[in-house]
């Protein structure tokens, strides 16, 4: 009898259990039984090679088309080459010094295939394949479970194939317990959930397309209820916390400045500012996000937030992701502000306040000032970078921060401000993003945060047109991109060329890869060859501040023509003239990113041109997500896309264990109503037993996403 918290050397083996626990980090049975499939096979029907991820171990079922073999004219020996087929795509694979199994690999014979996708002149390749052949006189309703109608293909890994995996189970369930289980029952009879053994074996060895499904639907369940409990559990506690009330007031200083803003607030930033202004009021904290796209307008929304609460007697901390960012947002707030930001200088409104900066670069004397400035009240708005928060900075009364372009700004991150307040309040939090969510992953990944968007754009926005220039098939269409740039140049616009690297690192040893692009190898290139006679000027994160400051002011003023930058550019810079960017290795950087990044251009009344160049081969998940943001200009519809094709990636097997997600089955794309209802039961449990004291069954499972949150958490810091 074996339990989920067992050790799994005395089921399966020292070796295997070493095996798996170094290749997945697979240490016990219940991690071995939530490694669940990823997809399953049908006997006798081959699956798709499409979507797979290059670098990326990637199982699949297919059919042997070709065999041949030869001798290798450099070393002694003979390389046996294979061509596998789904009966569209093709993949090849190649042995060598392993003549013998030419005997087994026929043509015609199907198996599962597995092993690290390469891409090799121009084709995709499976290097050192491990596989299992089908037999096709074997008894179905055999032991073995590769042997079955439906066949599980698990997440796998080099040296831990999926048929190995299964075999592990079969080992496992034999003498699986697995307790009590961990959703009451009241939970699973509303809504008809199998109970928790019938579903793991189900999961492992379906005995059918229904039985499987009705084994998902419970698993899913697990996860879905574990993370809604969390968040339940914190939206408990920071009810319960107390916030500096920060009401409205008449005839302050966020009045005067509602009278001189020199445009009309759009609908929704009204609207969201309603929201914000009501939550400010309130003696407990607001935790909100704000998404909106690039431009969308939220520091005006930000800065009229930070004004109420300054009016209230308090300050506000604006936190930017670099010191670049805070500087310019210090002084985009200032010019917003006017002489409402001049409080103590001769002239100024009595309701005036004043803006800091407050950096790491700042000089010795400049940062003490800043810090008294923040310590004594002085200034009602700080701004600085995210160390801020780390910093042993004092505020005479912070009543709340704004974290601007973060979505990442974690739990941890907000826990961290949690007593900062005046008398250990825990000030309000507004986080802004550019980057969109889908509603159901704001449910699952900020379940603890009220949610807001502006979605339209003000006036005056010039579209974008985003192309992928594909240079490993095209290589001439680079020539292009360099003349294109050139046309804009002579047009009197500007533009950006933006790479993955810097350049001044020391050479990493991994030389599976070529290295990125880096800044300072293209910017001389070009600069010689094909943009010769440009101003071509260079920005990276590890320039020293004042010379970031200069180059930034020198393109902002038209005297370069062409930066070439890392991605420090990403996120609030303006300047309206700049009309093209330039993507180099587009791959490397995410969806998200990409879309950041391309809001730069097209801020002015012409339209913008986003090039993304990448070495990508056609049929990869990688051109796929390119060629999502090449087809549209909508953020939502884009972060739903690549949530699509994340997915897709692990569906067809790469080898993410998906183990410290806390989601393996779950998607937050197609369970909605799945999750809005471990939401709305979760609520429920926690609200008349918020420690899970009365439930030991879905403590455990809090427990187990918990620590996995952590563990992930550690490895990232
Ligand atoms: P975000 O931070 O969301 O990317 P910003 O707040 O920087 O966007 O706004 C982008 C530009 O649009 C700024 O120059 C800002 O002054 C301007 N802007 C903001 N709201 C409006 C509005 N309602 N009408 C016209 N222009 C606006
Ligand atoms: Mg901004």
């Amino acid at each position: 009898m074996s339990g989920l918290r067992d050790g799994l050397t005395p089921l399966v083996g020292a070796k295997t259990a070493k095996a798996l626990s170094s290749a997945l980090g697979i240490e016990t049975v219940g991690d071995l039984l939530r490694h669940y499939p990823r997809r399953y096979a049908e006997r006798g029907e081959l699956t798709d090679i499409a979507g797979l991820e290059v670098g990326e171990h990637a199982t699949v079922m297919a059919r042997i088309e070709h065999v041949s073999k030869r001798r290798m004219r450099s070393r002694h020996g003979t390389i046996l080459e294979m061509t596998i087929t789904d009966g569209h795509r093709r993949l090849s694979c190649a042995f060598f010094n392993q003549a013998w199994r030419e005997k087994e690999l026929r043509p015609g014979r199907t198996g599962l295939f597995a092993g690290k996708v390469n891409a090799f002149r121009n084709t995709l390749q499976l290097a050192n394949p491990e596989y299992e052949l089908i037999d096709p006189d074997a008894d179905p309703s055999s032991v073995d479970s590769f042997l079955a109608e439906i066949i599980p293909v698990y997440p796998a890994a080099q040296g831990m194939p999926s048929w190995s995996i299964a075999r592990a189970v079969q080992q496992v369930l034999a003498t699986f317990e697995p307790g009590e289980d961990p959703l009451p029952g009241w939970l699973r009879e509303r809504y008809h959930l199998v109970d928790l053994d019938t579903a793991l074996r189900a999961v492992h060895r379906p005995e059918s397309w229904a039985a499987l499904e009705t084994a998902r639907q419970r698993l899913k369940w697990d996860e879905a209820i574990a993370i809604q409990l969390i968040f339940a559990q914190r939206r408990h506690s920071a009810l319960s916390r107390p916030a500096p009330a920060c009401p409205p007031k008449a005839g302050g200083v966020a009045e005067a400045f509602e009278a001189r803003l020199p445009f009309e607030l759009t609908a929704g930033q009204r609207e969201v500012g309603a929201a914000i202004a009501a939550d400010l009021s309130d003696e407990h904290p607001m935790n909100r996000l704000l998404q909106g796209e690039v431009g969308s307008g939220k520091t005006v929304v930000a800065l009229r937030a930070m004004l109420q609460v300054v009016d209230a007697g308090r300050q506000a901390a604006m936190l930017a992701p670099t010191e670049v960012l805070a500087a310019q947002h210090a002084r985009s707030l200032r010019e917003m502000l006017g002489d409402l930001a001049r409080a103590g200088e001769l002239g100024a409104p009595e309701v005036a306040t004043r803006v800091t900066l407050l950096t790491g670069s700042m000089s010795a004397k400049e940062r003490k000032q800043s810090l008294l400035d923040a310590a004594s009240g002085a200034a009602g708005i700080v701004v600085g970078t995210h160390a801020l928060i780390q910093d042993t900075v004092s505020f005479a009364d912070l009543g709340l921060v704004v974290v601007d372009e973060q979505h990442r700004f974690g739990v941890e991150q907000r826990d961290a401000l949690r007593t900062r307040g005046a008398d250990s309040t825990s000030p309000h939090v507004l986080v802004m993003t550019a980057t969109p969510i889908p509603r159901t992953v704001a449910m699952s990944v900020y379940g603890d945060l009220e949610v807001s968007a502006l979605r339209e754009l003000p006036v005056g926005r010039s579209p974008i047109g985003t192309t992928v220039v594909p240079v490993a098939e095209k290589p001439a269409w680079l020539d292009r991109v360099w003349q294109r740039v050139t046309e804009e140049v002579r047009a009197g616009h500007q533009a950006y060329v933006v790479c993955p690297r810097i350049g001044d690192e020391p050479p990493s040893d991994r030389t599976d890869r070529r290295p990125p692009i880096a800044v300072l190898e293209l910017a001389p290139e070009l600069a010689e060859g094909p943009l010769a006679g440009l101003r071509v000027g260079v920005l990276h994160g590890r320039l020293p501040a004042d010379e970031k400051d200069a180059v930034m002011r020198a393109f902002t003023a038209g005297e370069l023509d062409v930066l070439v930058a890392t991605t420090v550019i990403e996120v609030g810079v303006n300047v309206p003239n700049a009309t093209a960017m330039v993507i180099m290795d587009a791959d490397r950087f995410g969806v998200s990113q990409l879309h950041q990044l391309r809001g730069r251009v097209g801020r002015g009344d012409v339209p913008g041109v986003c090039l993304l160049v990448t070495e990508a081969l056609d049929g990869t998940t990688t051109r796929q997500r390119l060629a999502a943001v090449e087809s549209t200009l909508d953020g939502f519809e884009l972060s739903r896309l690549d949530l699509e094709l994340r997915r897709e990636g692990d569906i067809l097997g790469a080898a993410q264990s998906g183990r410290k997600s806390g989601l393996r089955l779950l998607s937050l794309l197609r369970d909605e109503d799945l999750i809005a209802r471990a939401r709305e039961s979760a609520q429920r449990v926690v609200a008349d037993d918020p420690d899970l004291a009365e439930h030991p069954g879905l403590a455990r499972l809090v427990d187990d996403v918990v620590d996995a949150e952590r563990a992930e958490y550690l490895e990232k810091a």
